[in-house]
């Protein structure tokens, strides 16, 4: 579904993302994990197009996406859900929820019913403003709003971040059955254990390079990732 290859990136003249390849699988759950600063938000917000890149390839369902501007890559199927989740605040969580419904206005109503079902906290809060909702009700409103957009693939950066632990395992579940509903997914995760015992495949980034690839189960059960990323 998507594939990066050698992508490189930089921030000025500091190269942050070296030779960077990863592919996710239609229908599969891949993990990214790896330190603070290695490169993840970095790679995230070059597949979606807010960062340039300077050289590399990026493909979505066979086609090149790299070099469109990041509106044109979610009518193509690319949703991100940022880090910090970024939702409009002082905006009702329905009209958080129709912003993310540009690409496709005609199926907002469809769209919406879909959501409201998987969060059905969101259909009772639809009138409140986003601002006012738990740090766990708002990351449920940034994965509604871009799943507004039908994606093929949701690119989801630190879902969990800030959330007690209940929240970030209903969170996780939540990721699980969008995948299972068709989606496919790529995600950020500081939560490496459960973020790999959910996901079908893993990728760790350490300073800007993959060093390391497999199935979920194989990295979560190798020492390296163990020591380093487990406390083990
Ligand atoms: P974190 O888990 O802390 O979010 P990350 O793996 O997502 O880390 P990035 O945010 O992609 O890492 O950062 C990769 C590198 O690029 C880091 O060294 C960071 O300091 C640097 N960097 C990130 N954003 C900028 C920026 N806007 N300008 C300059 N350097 C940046």
């Amino acid at each position: 579904m998507l594939k990066v290859e050698k992508l490189r990136s930089s921030y000025g003249r500091i190269e942050v993302l070296h030779d960077v390849s990863l592919e996710v699988d239609q229908g599969k759950m891949v993990a990214l994990v790896g330190a603070n600063g290695a490169g993840k938000t970095t790679l995230m917000r070059a597949i979606s197009g807010i960062q340039p890149i300077t050289s590399g390839t990026i493909t979505l369902a066979g086609a090149s996406i790299q070099g469109m501007p990041p509106a044109r890559r979610v009518s193509r199927g690319v949703a991100q859900v940022p880090e910090g989740r970024q939702i409009f605040a002082p905006l009702s969580v329905e009209d958080n929820l129709a912003l993310g419904a540009w690409v496709s206005p005609t199926k907002i109503e469809r769209n919406r019913a879909r959501v409201y079902e998987m969060f059905p906290i969101l259909r009772e809060f639809r009138k409140r403003a986003a601002g006012t909702l738990s740090g766990g009700q708002q990351q449920m409103l940034a994965m509604g709003r871009a799943l507004m957009s039908d994606p093929r693939i949701l690119l989801l950066d630190e879902p969990t971040m800030g959330l007690a632990p209940l929240l970030a395992r209903q969170v996780m579940q939540i990721i699980c059955s969008i995948r299972e509903a068709g989606t496919t997914v790529l995600v950020v995760e500081q939560n490496v254990q459960a973020v790999l015992r959910a996901a079908d495949r893993g990728y760790v980034i350490d300073r800007g390079r993959i060093s390391m690839e497999g199935s979920a189960k194989d990295l979560l059960a190798d020492p390296r990732v163990r020591e380093a990323y487990l406390g083990v």
